[in-house]
Formats: structure tokens, C-alpha cells, sequence
């Protein structure tokens, strides 16, 4: 599959409001969020979606990226009140951009069962 937005952003070609990097993991804002608090975390390999996922291969970059979505709740102090994490895999799923990422929502209730 080829690269998408996201690694555009990575290589810093298109601007993004980054709240977070590591050498793995990059974190950003949504630019149409849905939440107060809407940051997009990704991992700075591509891969398309959840079922590109191999755990042995991946286990620590998905450690990696809870860690830093712990890192980004507190540090956008949504992490007392809570927050959700969400990854849309696939056309039911409602992907749209086919590189992995995590949506952090936070900063007003969440709504279950999600549309
Ligand atoms: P998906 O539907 O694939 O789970 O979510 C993709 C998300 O990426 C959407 O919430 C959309 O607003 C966000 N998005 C798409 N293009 C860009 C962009 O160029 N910059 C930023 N910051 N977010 C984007």
C-alpha cells in the first residue's frame, strides 16, 4: 500500500501541530477534531492497519504507543476526567487514512455505543 499524509508529516514536508515524538512514535493534532482534546498518535514505520499488526513483531512499538498516549493524557490534563483511546481499521471500521494510528479523545463525556 502506498504512503499516506502521515508520512509527510513524519518527514516534516507538511506542517502538523506535534505534541509528542520519540524516535518511534509521533503524536499530533487532529486537524478536524472531534474532542477538545484531539491528538493523532502514530508510529513512524508504516503500517496501513490493525491487521498488518504481528505482536511479535510489534509488541514493543504498540508499548511504545500507550505509553505515549499516557504521556499525552497527562500531559493535556484529560488523564483524572479520562479519555478514550479509538483505532478505526478498515472501510466498516471507518479508516481513512491507511497508516496505523490512535485517536486520544478527551476533554468532554464520551458516548457509547460509538456511531
Ligand atoms: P481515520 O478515519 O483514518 O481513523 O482518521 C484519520 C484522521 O486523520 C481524521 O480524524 C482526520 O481528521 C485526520 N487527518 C487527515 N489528514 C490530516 C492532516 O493532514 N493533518 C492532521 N493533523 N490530521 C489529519
Amino acid at each position: 500500500m502506498s504512503e499516506t499524509i502521515f508520512s509527510k508529516i513524519i518527514r516534516k514536508e507538511i506542517p502538523a501541530d506535534i505534541v509528542f515524538e520519540n524516535e518511534h512514535v509521533l503524536a499530533f493534532k487532529d486537524i478536524n477534531p472531534k474532542a477538545p482534546v484531539h491528538v493523532l498518535i502514530i508510529p513512524k514505520v508504516e503500517i496501513p492497519t490493525i491487521t498488518n499488526i504481528n505482536g511479535k513483531e510489534h509488541s514493543e512499538l504498540l508499548g511504545q504507543l500507550f505509553d505515549a498516549a499516557n504521556s499525552i493524557a497527562k500531559e493535556m490534563g484529560v488523564d483524572s476526567e479520562g479519555f478514550r483511546l479509538v483505532i478505526n481499521c478498515g472501510k466498516n471500521g471507518g479508516q481513512e487514512v491507511y497508516h496505523l494510528h490512535m485517536h486520544l479523545l478527551g476533554g468532554r463525556p464520551m458516548n457509547w455505543p460509538p456511531g
